[in-house]
């Protein structure tokens, strides 16, 4: 098993020593495949390195927008709070408590509004009894309504004076289910108050906000329908009221579009390479960090899709769409996601895009370099090879006869002797002489005579099966071995030889032919099985002498005591 290993590797080795194009066929492909893996390795950890830096550069602006929300966010906490407190132990002022009286007196009026101090809190503004019945969602109990007005009264301080000193906020507001709401945004005494409550309670920053539909009673974001055109499109945040598992109310933050515009442009700073996107969390663009001349990128319905299906599965990622890469990242204290969009144009312009042009420059390059050089080495072996070939063919044949000269022959019988031997079958050698051959040369000139020979030689060959050899041994004598023939098939041979040679006209020059003979003397080992090549040549030597002798023109396989 291990020999036939061994056999079939010498074997394949010596097949591609002969073929050396072949070998630097195969070290170039190999040479590219190695250039082109580690250049496709490159470019790998060059994508990777490029979505992690676009995945920081979002990071940095998600955190930065998380924080300006935060901020409004906690404040928001914090009226919740003090509501809360106010709600368990209310205070016991005068004014609260001429603000309730009042509250009792007006309550059947279809509106009203309760003005403590102008200059300290926020007037409450509301509707009648009846109102408030006409609806389940609504409620106004007996027992609560009371310590809420205080309340409310109280956290309308708070409300003046955290958002009278920073602008972000559009306007908050607490609407009550008890039929009363205060705002920033303050109303005028008149029958709008009524629209206006009805309007706020319709709203689902307020209906959703619900024991059942926000159990966690945490801050929930609701951006107005697109269709909505009562007032200037706001996104809200909203908080509800709660307190002894009884709802109270909400507490509602508006903020403006343009304002959230405000807060991402403030967030992405002077991060310019690529957009940012603001999305609720049903994927409707809030705002863009691009300037109001500036294009803002566009998703169709299948790209939205996919990236609705994208950011369902992760809190942050990114994902490819034809051209431009898309990073997403959500925000801790918005119901939303940022995008980050990045076109091909601003990928080349970038670093990542330059490194990775000068990479597939190098490769170009590098590749053309290589099939310039495989192509020249390849001719080179090509030349070299048929080069050898020729010269090759030289040593081993005669260049007017083209058989096989004395070396070669020689060097093949033995051979082929040795291996009729080993078989145990006959090995015939025929000597070949033409007669007065030099009579040839002197009538018609030495170029005639070559023609003789070559045309000789053509005879002899054609006569021959694939397996016989026969060579140009001396000036114009010629030898032919048999392997596998016996002596009479080769005296028959060297009889059908003969007869051909002497049957032919030969053209020595222009419009004058002549007629040659020769003469055969054959020998084989079926006469003495041990002779070596060398013996039959020499045998076969002396039948041609002995036929020249008998007369020329004939064929000698025995020797003349036999005869
Ligand atoms: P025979 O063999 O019948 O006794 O007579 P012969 O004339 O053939 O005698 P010999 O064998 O002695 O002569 C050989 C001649 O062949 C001598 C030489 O001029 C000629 N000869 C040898 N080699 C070449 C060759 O390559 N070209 C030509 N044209 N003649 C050659
Ligand atoms: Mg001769
Ligand atoms: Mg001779």
């Amino acid at each position: 098993m291990q020999r036939d290993v061994y056999k079939a590797k010498t074997h394949f080795l010596e097949r591609l020593r002969h073929q050396p194009g072949k070998i630097v066929n195969l070290c170039f492909v190999i040479v590219l495949i190695f250039s082109t893996i580690l250049t496709w390795r490159e470019v790998v950890v060059l994508e990777d390195a490029y979505i992690s830096s676009q995945q920081n550069h979002l990071k940095n602006v998600a955190s930065s927008l998380d924080r300006q929300l935060q901020f409004s966010i906690d404040k928001l906490l914090f009226f919740r709070h003090s509501m809360g407190d106010a709600l368990q132990t209310p205070l016991g002022f005068r004014v609260l408590q001429d603000a309730v009286t009042k509250f009792n007196r007006l309550r059947n009026q279809p509106f009203w509004q309760l003005d403590v101090d102008q200059q300290r809190t926020l007037p409450i503004s509301g509707v009648s009894d009846a109102t408030v019945e006409r609806t389940t969602l609504l409620a106004r109990d007996g027992q609560r309504i009371g310590n809420e007005l205080s309340a409310a009264l109280e956290v309308g301080y708070l409300l003046r004076l955290a958002t009278s000193t920073t602008g972000k906020e559009r306007r908050v507001s607490y609407v009550s289910r008890a039929g009363f709401f205060l705002s920033t945004d303050p109303s005028p005494l008149d029958y709008t108050i009524v629209s206006r409550y009805y309007d706020l309670v319709t709203r689902p920053w307020f209906t959703q906000q619900n024991e059942r539909q926000n159990r966690s009673r945490g801050v929930r974001w609701f951006m107005a329908p697109l269709s909505d055109d009562r007032e200037e499109r706001v996104i809200t945040a909203s908080l509800p009221v709660y307190q002894d598992h009884y709802w109270y109310g909400v507490l509602a933050m508006d903020f403006t579009l343009p304002t959230m515009k405000q807060l991402l442009t403030e967030a992405v700073d002077r991060r310019t390479d690529g957009e940012y996107q603001l999305y609720d969390s049903r994927l409707n663009l809030i705002t863009t960090s691009e300037p109001p001349d500036g294009l803002v990128n566009q998703f169709d319905e299948l790209e939205r899709a996919q990236i609705a299906h994208a950011i369902e599965s992760d809190t942050q990622g990114g994902i490819r769409l034809n051209s431009r890469y898309i990073s997403w990242e959500r925000l801790d204290h918005f119901d939303g996601v940022v995008l980050r969009v990045h076109t091909l144009q601003e990928g080349v312009n970038g670093d990542f895009g330059s490194i990775s042009i000068a990479l597939a420059l190098l490769w170009a390059l590098f590749t053309a370099m290589l099939l310039i050089s495989w192509l020249v080495i390849r001719r080179m072996v090509s030349n070299m090879s048929s080069m050898q070939n020729s010269l090759q063919w030289q040593a081993w044949h005669d260049p007017l006869t083209r058989l096989n000269n004395r070396g070669a022959l020689f060097g093949r019988a033995k051979t082929l002797a040795q291996e009729c031997r080993e078989q145990n079958i006959p090995f015939s050698v025929i000597q070949l002489d033409l007669d007065h051959f030099k009579s040839i040369n002197d009538r018609f000139g030495h170029q005639a005579g070559d023609k003789v020979l070559c045309h000789t030689a053509g005879l002899i060959a054609s006569a021959l099966r694939s397996s016989d050899v026969a060579g140009r041994v001396g000036g114009e004598e010629f030898c032919v071995v048999l392997p596998g023939a016996t002596i009479r098939q080769a005296a028959e041979v060297a009889e059908r030889i003969r007869a051909c040679i002497n049957r032919k006209e030969i053209l020595v020059r222009k419009s004058t032919t002549t007629r040659i003979s020769a003469s055969l003397g054959v020998s084989s080992t079926e006469e003495n099985e041990n002779s070596d090549f060398e013996q039959l040549q020499s045998i076969a030597d002396a039948r041609l002498y002995l036929a020249k002798q008998q007369g020329r023109n004939q064929v000698v396989w025995r020797d003349a005591d036999k005869k």
